[in-house]
């Protein structure tokens, strides 16, 4: 909910008025003479027309948001686009099922493409992830076979009735994933590349959007506003971990974002356990502590011979380890059904 000013009627009663605010958690501060209030946004999840139902109530007045296109996709889940023989399309956010996302760090080759597709969809996922162009810190390390790491990514998602979420990491390659890719995304790397950003709103595609690990949460609001602006079917954010003091765990997987941003903002968010950790003996309680958080889905870097990938091996789980990851994200959907 965003911050606002509450317009009290000339004949409100104050205190009834407070106990309704009070009875739907919110908090609110008198201003000047007592017949305005002003709420603010770290109040519990309320919108603007169940306060302005309220018995003394004559006005509410939103804060100007700085990203009103972000603020109009909150509590409404994303649609990221309909596999192959699907009945349904998939969708992620508030109100959808919790989605697993899963997939290798990078291609690397049709097989490991195929078998990474077969391990994703056994434990339940419902798109596939895999990296094409891949950010390396070193610029001779491997980074990715290209559009011919595509095309294997997407007959694998097809025939195992997936959708595909791949980076792109330039604008000169973007029209290019977007047209294997259902979902494109932009990499912690990449969040405050602002004319990336509008070349990859420009294609008009649901876009996954990594949060920098050193970004503030404002900044990666907007950084989904520009976007937006630009034409992005929907954006669905991902916390991937930030910096840290400690390399031991490499980025902190910040679970407050997660609970701010699903329950208080109403965006639709996934977790990034294997970024975030660096090593897979933490991705299955990250996972858990993600969703536990409120976050919609999991998005985890899985690998047919886990410890031998070509990137980001030390964090890649084998195809046991993302069953239970599978498992984990069913029982969240069972908690939020009952
Ligand atoms: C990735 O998903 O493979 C990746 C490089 O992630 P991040 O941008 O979060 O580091
Ligand atoms: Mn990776």
């Amino acid at each position: 909910m965003r911050d606002c000013v509450l317009l009290l009627e000339s004949d409100a009663d104050r205190a009834e008025v407070d106990r309704a605010l009070r009875r739907l958690g919110v908090w609110s501060v008198a201003l000047g003479d007592g017949t305005a209030l002003q709420v603010a946004s770290h109040s519990q999840a309320v919108d603007d027309r169940t306060l302005a139902s309220l018995p003394g109530v004559a006005k509410v007045m939103m804060a100007r948001s700085e990203h009103p296109l972000l603020d109009a996709q909150a509590g409404v889940a994303v649609t990221l686009g309909q596999a192959r023989g699907a009945s349904a399309p998939v969708r992620c956010g508030p109100g959808a099922e919790p989605l697993l996302l899963a997939g290798p760090c990078s291609a690397e080759s049709e097989e490991t493409a195929w078998q990474a597709a077969a391990m994703a969809a056994a434990a339940g996922a419902k798109v596939l992830r895999g990296g094409a162009f891949k950010p390396r810190t070193s610029p001779y390390a491997y980074r990715g076979d290209g559009a011919t790491a595509l095309r294997w990514l997407r007959e694998a998602a097809d025939a195992h009735g997936l959708l595909l979420v791949s980076e792109a990491m330039s604008e000169a390659h973007a029209a290019e994933v977007a047209e294997y890719a259902d979902v494109v995304q932009v990499g912690s790397r990449s969040m405050a590349s602002y004319g990336l950003l509008s070349a990859i709103g420009t294609l008009g595609r649901p876009v996954l959007l990594k949060r920098g690990q050193s970004a503030t949460l404002q900044e990666w609001r907007l950084a989904a506003e520009h976007l937006l602006a630009a034409g992005a079917a929907g954006v669905v954010l991902c916390e991937r971990g930030i910096a840290g003091v400690d390399r031991e765990t490499r980025n902190v997987l910040d679970l407050g974002a997660v609970a701010l941003i699903a329950g208080i903002d109403g965006h639709a968010i996934v977790v990034d356990p294997s970024h975030a950790a660096g090593r897979r003996d933490l991705v299955v309680p990250l996972a858990q502590a993600g969703l536990s958080a409120g976050a919609h889905g999991v998005l985890v870097e899985a690998h047919p011979d886990a410890g031998n990938a070509r990137s980001d091996a030390a964090q890649a789980i084998d195809a046991a380890t993302l069953q239970a990851i599978g498992a984990s994200v069913r029982k969240a959907a069972q908690r939020e059904d009952g």
